[in-house]
């Protein structure tokens, strides 16, 4: 499952240097598929939906820092834990109950993002 950033945040900015996916993103600030990653003109997502990689995508928070869903990975390819979670001083970064995927599934959007 992806986490998500509860209201909780205090937007100490800690957590974003941490994320191997550059999912994390400050309150108001424009997102894309490409910032960081491998993916760059129109690409397929696992789920089959093409998308523009480098369209800049509204924040989905203007208030506190956010996680973009399809980027997180749960960290998973990289660390043994949610680096987010791991580092947040307030436990703001939780594990996104909307977002169930297996561990395969995030296998594969780690390589969707990155390459295989
Ligand atoms: Fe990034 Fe890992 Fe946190 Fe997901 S769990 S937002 S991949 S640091
Ligand atoms: Fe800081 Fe936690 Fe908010 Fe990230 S989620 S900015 S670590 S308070």
């Amino acid at each position: 499952m992806a986490l998500f950033i509860t209201e909780d945040c205090i937007n100490c900015d800690a957590c974003i240097s941490e994320c191997p996916n550059n999912a994390i993103y400050e309150p108001d600030q424009e997102w894309s598929y490409s910032d960081e990653t491998s993916l760059s003109g129109t690409v397929t997502m696992p789920n089959g939906a093409e998308v523009d990689a480098d369209e800049e995508k509204e924040p989905i928070s203007d208030e506190f820092y956010f996680i973009v869903p399809d980027k997180c990975t749960e960290c998973k390819g990289f660390h043994d834990k949610p680096q987010c979670a791991s580092v947040c001083p307030v436990d703001a970064c939780l594990i996104d109950p909307e977002h169930e995927e297996t561990e395969a599934q995030l296998l594969e959007k780690k390589e969707w993002l990155h390459g295989a």
